[in-house]
């Protein structure tokens, strides 16, 4: 376990904002956990932190920030359709992910590049191009951090939704590691429908191939690298927004004037891309100091090179308040303020 007060959490989110947290631990493992809930640490004000990539801080953060570091892979069951890994929740998810196509273990391929520790994946329910972790994951080993016990939650438990989980609404509970079932060739389930991922594959692709999961994982790298900011060249953090889900009543006056709007029926309503939204506004690649709107996309907001959370946060507003006047629309940010 190792301690750093007044820490600086520049290198610690994908934004590149400037920000300190009055303490930061950096855990391996069980034994670290029960050390840190000895000491109370628990008790007063703190956070759990993966890799930054979901987070947007607007000033320094008066309590103590908890970082896996851990990074034990562990095989649990095998059998000739599928496996059954632990990873622990500092690994890298893109990592894990090589390590499972390099096996020839599919079923996260299409999340690959997502920048996501293993710890934030089922707490996020992440997802693209047709997959998400719910998909694969199988129960999800926790710390909890009021009892000081260790448990473990079912696939069930974790009520799965559209990036949200029982740990986003319960951060009480610390992801210590994941248990995921992946699959062997040839009881792979490819998904290759989602987007432009099909005509991203090799002509002479063949979902029989060996190298069927490695191609995927490729294209789905390459598309990303070409839409998506890199965080080590442009701070951000991926969608800022979520879609909204709104009446169809709402949608169909929206289409009177906009009869090319795209929506997707749900259960509970029409769902909206924001981007669109965004992009009739006229925001798409705007830039207003040190902050902007990514030119190939309009979701992602980004940071110019010396952007602060708070000027982040205001071109939100800005935005939220166009697509609001402009559609009636009330858009709401995916990424998580801190301090709230
Ligand atoms: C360029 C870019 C592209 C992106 N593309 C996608 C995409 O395609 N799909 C997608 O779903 N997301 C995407 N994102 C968003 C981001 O990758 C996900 O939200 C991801 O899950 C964040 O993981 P993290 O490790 O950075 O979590 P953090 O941002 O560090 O934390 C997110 C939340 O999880 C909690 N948390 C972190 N670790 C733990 C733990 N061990 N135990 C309990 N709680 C924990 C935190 O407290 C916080 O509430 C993108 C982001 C960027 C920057």
């Amino acid at each position: 376990m190792k301690e750093y007060k007044d820490y600086q959490l520049q290198g610690n989110n994908t934004f590149g904002i400037p920000a300190r947290c009055d303490r930061f631990i950096e855990y391996a493992g069980e034994e670290d956990l029960k050390e840190m809930y000895k000491q109370k640490v628990f008790a007063g004000q703190w956070m759990s932190l993966g890799c930054g990539a979901n987070l947007l801080f607007c000033g320094d953060y008066h309590g103590t920030i908890i970082h896996s570091v851990a990074q034990s892979i562990e095989k649990r069951e095998e059998t000739a359709q599928n496996i059954l890994v632990k990873a622990d929740a500092g690994i890298i998810l893109d990592n894990f992910i090589e390590y499972s196509v390099s096996n020839g273990w599919g079923g996260m391929e299409n999340l690959s590049a997502i920048p996501c520790s293993v710890g934030a994946a089922p707490v996020q329910n992440v997802g693209a191009y047709g997959a998400e972790a719910k998909d694969v994951v199988e129960r999800v080993h926790v710390f909890d951090t009021k009892e000081g016990t260790f448990r473990s939650f079912s696939k069930e438990e974790c009520t799965f939704g559209y990036r949200d989980s029982f740990f986003k609404a319960n951060p009480q509970y610390v992801v210590v590691s994941v248990e995921f079932r992946l699959t062997k060739a040839p009881s792979w389930e490819l998904r290759l429908d989602y987007g432009n991922l099909r005509s991203a594959l090799p002509s002479d692709f063949s979902p029989e191939d060996a190298l069927a999961l490695r191609m995927i994982r490729e294209a789905v790298r390459q598309i990303r690298h070409d839409k998506l900011p890199d965080p080590a060249e442009i701070g951000s953090a991926g969608s800022f927004f979520k879609n909204p889900v709104v009446d169809r009543t709402v949608v169909d006056k929206i289409l009177h004037d906009y009869p090319k709007m795209p929506f997707y029926e749900m259960p509970n309503g029409c769902k909206i891309p924001a981007g669109w939204l965004i992009e009739q506004t006229g925001w798409k690649g705007k830039k207003s100091g040190n902050v902007g709107v990514y030119e190939k996309q309009a979701l992602v907001l980004v940071n110019l090179g010396q952007a602060t959370g708070k000027e982040v946060w205001e071109l939100a507003q800005h935005i939220t308040l166009s697509v609001k006047e402009k559609f009636g629309v009330e858009i709401y940010p995916e990424v998580i303020k801190i301090p709230q």
